[in-house]
């Protein structure tokens, strides 16, 4: 989508802080870290958000979540522990219109989430 912030940042028209990426996802860091890890899993193609998963996107998902664990062991927050969240529609708190798996860690989580 040409007016998709997150499709610009996956696919490097705009030029994001990469973590890790591969065919089809693009792991870089959020520009306002909520805590010390903050990273978001975004699928190079665009995606609205989980609503608009089906079936075929099941290699697209498997990616998401493989990006997410090579996160987590680069920056070295695989044992200790880390929170992944995929925020959807208003009430969920999803601000980006393209899907998007965010790595939290670096800190205690607290529970239930705002
Ligand atoms: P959501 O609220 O949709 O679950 O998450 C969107 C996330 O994208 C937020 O944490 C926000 O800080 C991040 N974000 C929004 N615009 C940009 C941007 O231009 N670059 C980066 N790196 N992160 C962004």
């Amino acid at each position: 989508m040409s007016d998709c912030i997150f499709c610009k940042l996956a696919n490097h028209e705009i030029e994001p802080d990469v973590v890790y990426e591969n065919d089809l996802v693009c792991a870089f860091r959020d520009a306002a870290p909520v805590a010390p890890v903050h990273v978001l899993c975004v699928p190079k193609a665009h995606v609205s958000g989980v609503n608009d998963l089906d079936p075929a996107n099941a290699d697209l998902l498997t990616a998401l979540f493989e990006a997410a664990q090579t996160v987590v062991k680069k920056l070295d927050i695989a044992e200790e522990g880390y929170r992944l969240v995929i925020n959807s529609g208003d009430r969920g708190g999803q601000s980006v219109g393209h899907l998007h798996l965010h790595v939290l860690g670096g800190r205690d989580m607290t529970w239930p989430p705002g």
